[in-house]
């Protein structure tokens, strides 16, 4: 399908700088978690990674696992970029990761230098790119030595495999030490990813106050609580299709009659500001100036729309803020 990005599609998208660092992120990037695996519909990913492309979302993100099968989602980005956004890729920001279980043996998940540089290497293979822009450690690993990890970051980064490092899932404490660590071997820490939103609110106490001082970004994850905050369950039913109908990492049984209740009451101060619950959701994350990008996910184009209409609203005010520090707490 031939593909010729909008002109326009600078003019509405906001970007954020990440942390103390040259890089400007999208205030919403696209994740390829869900929806982009072999076993999705390829015409729907590419159309929503190009609706997202041709609205000034520049940041895309990918991990070696995400499918399924794992894998398969690096091989669909590296599709879409072949076919329509190669001409583009100096306008792009691709990210991946490697921590989670990747291949069988005692080499293919966590920290250890072996894994992380095969890892990025088959990466690499499965998008057909010569670098990522950004490539993170996706969990923090108990058993090998934090030195061992970042210094296999900085290597990378140093043979221009990736151009910034990055961390995922660490602590306030663990953070502190993996960026001091890459910092005296010369490569700055540039981003965390955490997950954030209405639902979880852990980045608070403590993590965000780090990565501030020391002028590392944060791009949150599962901003819409998987779903959760959106119109999708308001009702109490499991849409077909939906994430919660497939019952893995959201399950039905989480959508009890009390967050239903905290989700409409939410819901209800979103439409006194002519929002929805997404649009809510993602300035409410926004209302942080120490996040640097809402990280979403969205199974179609429609959704994706739905959530960069937030860009073109009013910012969240005093009052619509007091309301939902009640309705969660
Ligand atoms: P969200 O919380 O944004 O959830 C996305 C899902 O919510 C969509 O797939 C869709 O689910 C539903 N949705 C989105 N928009 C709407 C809408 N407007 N109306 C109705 N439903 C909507 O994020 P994810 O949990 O998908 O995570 C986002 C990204 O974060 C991932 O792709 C990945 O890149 C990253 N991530 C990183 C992790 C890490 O450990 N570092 C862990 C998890 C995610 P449905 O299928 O029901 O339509």
């Amino acid at each position: 399908m031939p593909y010729t990005a909008k002109e326009n599609r600078y003019e509405a998208m906001k970007y954020r700088r990440c942390g103390r660092s040259g890089l400007e992120l999208p205030e919403i990037s696209l994740g390829f978690w869900h929806n982009f695996g072999g076993v999705d519909r390829y015409e729907t990913g590419r159309e929503t990674v190009l609706s997202a492309f041709d609205s000034g979302v520049t940041h895309f993100d990918l991990a070696n696992n995400y499918g399924p099968p794992p894998g398969s989602a690096e091989i669909t980005f590296g599709r879409i970029l072949k076919e329509n956004l190669l001409p583009y890729r100096d306008e792009i920001i691709v990210s991946t990761k490697a921590g989670y279980a990747m291949w069988p043996g005692p080499y293919g998940e966590w920290g250890s230098r072996k894994y992380l540089t095969a890892s990025l290497d088959a990466s690499l293979k499965r998008m057909g790119l010569d670098y990522v822009d950004i490539f993170y450690h996706h969990r923090p690993d108990p058993n090998t030595p934090i030195e061992e990890t970042m210094t296999a970051l900085a290597d990378i980064v140093r043979q221009g495999k990736a151009l910034y490092a990055g961390i995922s899932n660490y602590s306030a404490e663990e953070s502190a030490a993996a960026i001091f660590m890459l910092r005296s071997l010369g490569v700055p820490c540039l981003i965390h990813q955490a997950k954030y939103s209405m639902l979880n609110r852990w980045t608070e106490d403590g993590l965000l106050g780090v990565l501030d001082r020391e002028g590392t970004g944060c791009i949150c994850f599962s901003p819409l609580a998987q779903g959760l905050l959106t119109n999708r369950y308001l009702d109490g039913s499991i849409p077909e299709g939906s994430r919660a109908s497939k019952g893995v990492f959201l399950k039905a049984s989480a959508i009890t009659p009390e967050l239903l209740k905290k989700l409409n009451a939410l819901n209800a101060v979103a439409r006194e500001g002519g929002r929805t619950l997404a649009n809510l959701a993602i300035q409410w994350i926004l209302r942080d100036k120490r996040n640097t990008s809402v990280l979403i996910g969205a199974s179609s184009s429609a959704q994706l729309k739905e959530n960069l209409l937030s860009l073109s609203q009013a910012p969240l005010s005093a009052d619509e803020l007091e309301k939902i520090d009640r309705i969660l707490s």
